[in-house]
């Protein structure tokens, strides 16, 4: 096909290099506004002193007006959640990961973790319980799955549920969970003689407790806590019935590493945004370092990057809301994704110079939050060994 006439060529975006925007409808660009004008209004001018300060303290209202722009469960169908596409939950994810991946982490974990286990294997009586009330953003799921000795083994689990009677009772502890201290109810994952199974567990169960992990140097506008369980009483409708068995959280984990998938090229957006500012006003020998041909090299492997991931991002969204999306497609998006954006922020710090490490710019604590979304849903190395079982048909786990 003969290439266009230069002069009928819609323009160069710079924010949009490859008119990745044609693949979107005009919904789409609807809840990416929205998304994006929200977190400008509500986010970006308190981030770096909640980030300075290490603590979320509007998570109550901001889970609440999280609910009603319905990016709570949102691309779950049916009890208060807005039957988003996957795409469009992808672009919000971006577009909250663009302004802080702890609130990104916020709603992965209450949507993608605790309310799609509910809505995938609960009862009809706990899906009414829960849903409604997550969805508008009254009441904070988490999702306890790691524990201080189980990271990327989850299978050797040590919390356990026994029965006692018509009751369960539940003990062990479970580490680094998000939203665990503000937690209406915790989706806790534990062996029983059957296998792994979920339950939930709602706040103030005797016996339960929620402690919050400080002194992070990531992610540190997100709540991340300690679950303590000592002989928890549970009454026997506490638990999933629909799964048993590591597939029940591993499905969960899927859902919300596609979040990160779309979430990681947010970061990686604003880092490269506020580098391809500096390199246009930032003078040095004489002239924007911008001009130098080292600095564009920089900016165009990041813009490179940058665009094929969310290029990545929406392949895999597309496969998603065609029921096409498997798990190691997937990891292939989340490996790669993540791996790109931490370096595209690494980058991009580098052409702030000294700049980069300050809090008045984006730069590094975008790098530093994405350490965790390295490691969390995922570490780049259980994606390799998916990916490479996948491809081999041999399994390097063990
Ligand atoms: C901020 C934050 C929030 C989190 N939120 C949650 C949450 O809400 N819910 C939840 O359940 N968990 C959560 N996590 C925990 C997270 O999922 C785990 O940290 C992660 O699964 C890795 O486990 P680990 O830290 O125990 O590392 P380990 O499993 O001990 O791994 C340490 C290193 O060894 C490597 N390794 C392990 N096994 C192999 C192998 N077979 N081959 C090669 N390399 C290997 C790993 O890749 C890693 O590099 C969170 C973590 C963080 C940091």
């Amino acid at each position: 096909m003969p290439a266009s006439p230069k002069s009928s060529l819609p323009p160069f975006d710079p924010t949009d290099p490859l008119g990745l925007d044609d693949l979107l409808e005009p919904e789409d660009l609807a809840v990416r506004d929205t998304v994006r004008g929200w977190a400008a209004d509500r986010v970006l001018p308190h981030i770096a002193e909640w980030y300075e300060k290490g603590e979320l303290p509007a998570v109550r209202e901001l889970a609440r007006e999280l609910g009603e722009l319905g990016a709570l469960g949102m691309s779950l169908s049916g009890y208060g959640c807005a039957g988003a596409s996957a795409v469009q939950y992808g672009l919000a994810c971006l577009e909250l990961e663009a302004a802080d991946s702890g609130i990104r982490s916020l709603v992965s974990v209450q949507g993608s973790l605790a309310m799609y286990a509910i809505h995938r294997y609960g009862s009809e009586e706990q899906k009414q319980q829960w849903l409604p009330r997550m969805a508008a953003g009254e009441v904070i799921g988490c999702f306890g799955l790691t524990e201080p000795d189980h990271g990327s083994d989850p299978a050797s689990m040590r919390t356990h549920a026994q029965r006692d009677g018509g009751d369960w009772v539940l003990n062990g502890r479970k580490m680094w969970i998000t939203n665990g201290s503000v937690a209406g109810v915790a989706v806790v994952w534990a062996q029983t003689e059957d296998g792994i199974r979920g339950f939930l567990v709602p706040a103030g169960t005797p016996g339960f407790s929620a402690p919050e992990i400080r002194h992070k140097w990531s992610l540190r506008a997100s709540v991340t806590s300690e679950l303590v369980l000592d002989d928890v009483r549970l009454p026997a409708d506490a638990v999933l019935p629909e799964v048993t068995g590591l597939r029940g959280p591993l499905s969960c984990l899927s859902h919300a590493r596609y979040g990160i998938v779309w979430g990681a090229m947010g970061a990686a957006r604003t880092c490269f945004e506020a580098a391809l500012d500096y390199a246009r006003t930032r003078q040095q020998f004489g002239k924007p370092i911008g001009g130098f041909q080292l600095t564009q090299g920089k900016l165009a492997d990041m813009a490179v990057e940058l665009h094929k991931g969310i290029l990545l991002a929406h392949h895999l969204g597309r496969r998603m809301d065609a029921g096409r999306l498997r798990p190691e497609q997937v990891s292939f998006g989340k490996l790669n994704n993540v791996r790109e954006a931490i370096e595209i922020c690494r980058t991009a710090r580098t052409v702030l110079g000294a700049n980069g490490i300050s809090l008045e710019y984006p730069v590094m604590r975008h790098a530093t939050n994405l350490e965790s979304v390295l490691t969390y849903e995922g570490t780049v190395e259980m994606h390799q060994l998916v990916l490479g079982k996948a491809l081999t048909g041999l399994d390097a786990f063990r």
